[in-house]
């Protein structure tokens, strides 16, 4: 009953702020999923392929699956089939991948360009000078069967919200000098997490992804 309620609680406060929430939850059983479903939610969010794929052959199939984490080339087909949104868009071979995959089962895949914003040296995400460097000389009619919805960043994980607030106020402003390259449709800016959700949303976030506070922790 408590987590319902924290459920209900989150839910309602991304309604009232026009924020999509993505429950995160990896590692977390089928039957807590499938729970938070019958409360009402339909976009969940893995970081791991294999798991991913397992939870969605299990559970109800009008569900939104979000892959939040790294994704390797040579798994981009086994998600492309069902996913409906990809926040890990962190290289140009991958993009490129996901595109392929795509084609070859005639969908069209939202995804998310990842950025580095944390101060912490993270492996994955597109410096921004790398990433519009990419952009300009590859004109997104060629990527025929991917919507680049937007971007996603991770804050450096500390308790410094000075900090934190600066680098998705940062993560914003990149969202605004990408925008030139796409259509309106790019709209999306995936920024906030248990810790930091209420941050991100100040700053201009428009999707959290929230795994502990609804789940309990991992
Ligand atoms: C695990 C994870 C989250 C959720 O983290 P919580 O702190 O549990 O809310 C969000 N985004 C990514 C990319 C993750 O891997």
């Amino acid at each position: 009953m408590e987590l319902k309620k924290t459920y209900d609680d989150l839910s309602d406060f991304c309604k009232s702020k026009n924020v999509c929430l993505v429950a995160v939850s990896k590692t977390k059983p089928i039957e807590q999923i499938a729970d938070m479903y019958t409360w009402g939610q339909r976009v969940f969010g893995e970081n791991r392929v294999l798991e991913l794929v397992e939870k969605h052959n299990a559970l109800p199939d009008d569900i939104e699956w979000h892959m939040i984490g790294h994704l390797q080339r040579n798994k981009v087909k086994d998600i492309v089939p069902f996913v409906s949104m990809i926040h890990s868009g962190d290289s140009a071979r991958l993009i490129h991948q996901i595109n392929k995959e795509a084609k070859a089962v005639d969908r069209c895949i939202d995804i998310l360009l990842q950025l580095k914003i944390a101060k912490e040296e993270s492996k994955y995400g597109w410096d921004i000078e790398s990433l519009v460097e990419f952009l300009e000389p590859t004109p997104s009619s060629e990527l025929t069967h991917i919507r680049v919805r937007g971007v996603m960043g991770m804050a450096t994980f500390t308790s410094d919200m000075v900090q934190v607030r600066s680098e998705f106020s940062t993560l914003k402003s990149y969202h605004t000098r990408l925008q030139p390259y796409f259509d309106a449709s790019f709209d999306t800016i995936s920024m906030g997490m248990t810790g930091d959700y209420e941050v991100a949303i100040e700053e201009g976030s428009t999707m959290i992804r929230v795994g502990s506070l609804l789940f309990g922790a991992r």
